[in-house]
């Protein structure tokens, strides 16, 4: 099994954390993804906070492409609804949620967006990795280029993305895990987490991370990392 396997899915299973019993397919990561994902979640790199800054900037871009959109389609936008990012955590449980009112994803999106390496700055960042002969420049690269989404496994046990494309009448939910080569997908059945349009992002964060679900701390790195974020940003704790 390799790079060829790109966004193939080969097999049908029952996801474990689904209550009904609609069917979860499982798909397994292009090459390049599994290899950029051990070494995020077995690297020693310390600045993990920056999760949370590449997330963020993820809703922001999704809500700017709604916008741009919106201009010569203003239906896009007939959901209602403010455009807003809105972080609500739990540090009981050491759960963070990000929640963007942007353009979503399709399900065929999130095979291509978060199974492949599409984007640059991530491709930039594998091409450096393997010129470089040492490999305790890892660290220092992931901290260089960035690595967008699968940042959150810097941090994350287990990632949840439940979303909804306004091409689509259906929400998908994506569900990936650190140190596992595959992800599911299948179709959101819980109606009190259906979204007019948008994507929910759910991190189950690592025992020694949870303290990243402290309110203090999310608006801090919101305040350090986000202050340019052209969409409000709220926070909120879980009341426990
Ligand atoms: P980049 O942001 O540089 O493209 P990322 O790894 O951060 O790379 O994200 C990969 C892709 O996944 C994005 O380009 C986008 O298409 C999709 N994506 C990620 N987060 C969201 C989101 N909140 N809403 C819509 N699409 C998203
Ligand atoms: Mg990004």
């Amino acid at each position: 099994r390799n790079g060829l396997f790109r966004g193939n899915q080969y097999e049908s299973t029952t996801a474990a954390s689904d209550a009904s019993d609609t069917p979860a397919e499982k798909y397994e990561y292009q090459a390049e993804v599994s290899r950029l994902m051990d070494l995020i979640v077995n690297s020693l790199y310390s600045n993990k906070e920056v999760f949370l800054r590449e997330l963020v900037s993820n809703a922001s871009d999704a809500l700017d492409k709604l916008r741009f959109l919106s201009v010569t389609d203003p239906n896009l936008l007939k959901d209602g609804g403010d455009l807003d990012i809105r972080i609500q955590s739990d540090k009981d449980n050491g759960i963070i949620t990000i929640t963007d009112s942007g353009i979503g994803m399709t399900r065929q999106e999130l095979v291509d967006c978060l199974g492949t390496i599409a984007q640059s700055g991530t491709a930039k960042f594998l091409k450096a990795l393997k010129e470089s002969k040492d490999s305790g420049a890892d660290s220092s690269l992931i901290g260089q280029f960035g690595v967008g989404f699968y940042s959150a496994f810097l941090v994350s046990d287990r990632v949840v993305v439940s979303t909804r494309s306004p091409k689509s009448d259906k929400q998908y939910v994506w569900e990936g895990e650190a140190n596992s080569s595959t992800y599911t997908i299948r179709e959101e059945t819980e109606p009190e987490k259906f979204l007019p349009r948008g994507t929910c992002l759910t991190l189950y964060l690592k025992r020694d991370d949870k303290g990243f679900a402290h309110p203090e701390r999310i608006e801090k790195l919101v305040k350090n990392y986000s202050q340019f974020v052209s969409f409000p940003i709220y926070t909120w704790q879980e009341k426990g």
